[in-house]
């Protein structure tokens, strides 16, 4: 793939960068790892003061840094505003707690015989993080701010069609503070993955993407026996029960499948609805996405940007257009528009059966699937019917329901009336086919840690 920044809107290509030679990659690596003996000897307290200054970064240069991801991927200005916030946020969060994270956990040293014991968390060096382009500042935040403030550095091969942002995050970190070689963008397409995680000096990797890519990266870390964490992709349950307050159900429901113009791991994608309001709701939820307006990303009045990528549109076309061919009745949307951009308008397809793409594969768009279901433990079945395993949501104001929704949905996280998002105070990741291992909170820190076990006699 061409590492090119190509504005979806007009599918105009606006920059266009060489991938690195072999003697520059070798160098970046070098340098990570020389920078990784000078970083972990730094002090927390000096790290954080440095991810501050990022923070601080962030939040005055907003609004280009912003432009500059609404022009390489799509998303709307204003969802790209409140991402560049969320990573402030973020680098703050990690620089006031990550002392805490970091300490030394004294064990019951009479336990294990000992005159002391505990637990120490150590970095590991050079981690390599392979990401994608839906949420391009955010996605990389959430695993340099906590790697770095345990002494990590961060080897980032990002998506190929977001090369300004990936160099905007170098270049950032750099001006924070961070050493040189703490934080490097390599412009490399997926084929170096396996050069760059061979390497000896690159101890781990962290992917968010797909499941192909999950599977390959797995595939050559199992190999070296190198730490992954996998973040992949999701179809996610949002279910409907009776006692739901239905209208805001609807209304949080659009935005959840909308959000990021339909292109979120975490967007709610199988709307399953208890048959005593299923009516009543897919009314309510098809008229709130039939009138988001769709058009020019940088406009205020935009909810749903172009898709990142022409063949992204043409892959959610035809995931649509083969449930409409097995027999699914389309209750708004399904049309490919004319013109320049790669456009979808909100989609709600309904009548799905299991030999539909639809039903078991992952739309990246904003199309949703409406299942009627007529009790609680269909509603499981549906919901946990799929490779999947990211996020959930459910809708119900029963207690009882909400504490068995909690335990019976298979996935990482459960949303009870609410929508599926991510907090740094909350661990963040998936099971099944959505990956494993965990981002955020101390948890996601301590992935890329030595859990160093200390006994002394
Ligand atoms: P993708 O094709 O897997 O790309 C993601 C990253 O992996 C890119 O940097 C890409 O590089 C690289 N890549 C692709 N194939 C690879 C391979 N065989 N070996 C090594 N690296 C490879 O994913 P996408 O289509 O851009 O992103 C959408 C997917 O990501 C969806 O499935 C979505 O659900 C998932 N996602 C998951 C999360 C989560 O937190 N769980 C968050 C966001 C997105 P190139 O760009 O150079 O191909």
């Amino acid at each position: 793939m061409r590492i090119a920044t190509t504005n979806p809107a007009t599918g105009e290509v606006l920059k266009s960068y060489e991938p690195m030679s072999t003697e520059q990659l070798e160098a970046a690596i070098e340098r990570a790892d020389l920078a990784f003996r000078d970083l972990h000897r730094t002090t927390v307290a000096q790290r954080g003061r440095w991810l501050g200054a990022a923070a601080d970064l962030l939040d005055a240069e907003r609004d280009d840094t912003a432009r500059l991801m609404t022009t390489e991927m799509g998303k709307t200005y204003a969802a790209a505003q409140a991402e560049v916030t969320k990573c402030a946020s973020a680098c703050r969060f990690y620089a006031a707690h990550a002392e805490r994270m970091l300490a030394d956990e004294p064990a019951d040293a009479r336990a294990v015989n000992a005159t002391r014991a505990f637990v120490r968390y150590q970095p590991i060096g050079p981690v390599l993080a392979v990401m994608p382009w839906n949420f391009p500042l955010w996605q990389v935040m959430r695993f340099a701010a906590p790697a770095l403030m345990a002494g990590n550095t961060g080897l980032l091969k990002h998506a190929s069609n977001v090369p300004q942002t990936a160099l905007y995050l170098e270049d950032l970190f750099r001006r924070a503070g961070f050493v040189e070689g703490a934080f490097t963008t390599l412009l490399v397409g997926s084929d170096a993955v396996d050069r760059i995680l061979s390497d000896p000096r690159v101890r781990a990797a962290t992917l968010t993407g797909s499941e192909r890519a999950g599977r390959s990266i797995a595939q050559i870390a199992g190999r070296e026996l190198k730490k992954t964490v996998l973040e992949l992709g999701g179809s996610d349950p949002f279910v409907v029960m009776p006692s739901a307050d239905l209208d805001r159900a609807a209304e949080v429901a659009t935005t959840a499948r909308c959000q990021n113009n339909g292109q979120s791991c975490i967007a709610a994608k199988r709307f399953i609805v208890h048959t005593d309001v299923f009516d009543a709701f897919a009314e309510k939820f098809a008229a709130n996405m039939a009138a988001l307006r769709v058009g020019d990303p940088m406009d205020a009045g935009t909810d749903v940007g172009p898709l990142a990528s022409s063949g992204g549109r043409d892959e959610v076309h035809a995931q649509v257009r083969d449930a409409v061919d097995h027999g699914a009745t389309v209750l708004c949307g399904g049309e490919k528009p004319a013109g320049d951009g790669w456009f979808y308008p909100p989609t709600v397809v309904t009548d799905l059966t299991p030999q539909m793409r639809m039903w078991t594969e992952e739309v990246f768009g904003p199309v949703a699937g409406l299942y009627r279901v007529s009790s609680y433990a269909e509603a499981i079945e549906v919901a946990n019917g799929t490779a999947f395993g990211l996020g959930s949501n459910a809708w119900t104001t029963d207690p009882d329901e909400q504490e068995r929704f909690a335990t019976d949905l298979d996935a990482g996280s459960v949303f009870v009336n609410g929508m599926t998002t991510s907090f740094p105070e909350l661990p963040f990741g998936g099971v099944k086919n959505s990956g494993y291992g965990r981002e955020l909170s101390a948890l996601g820190m301590r992935e890329f840690c030595n859990t160093k076990t200390v006994w002394v006699g």
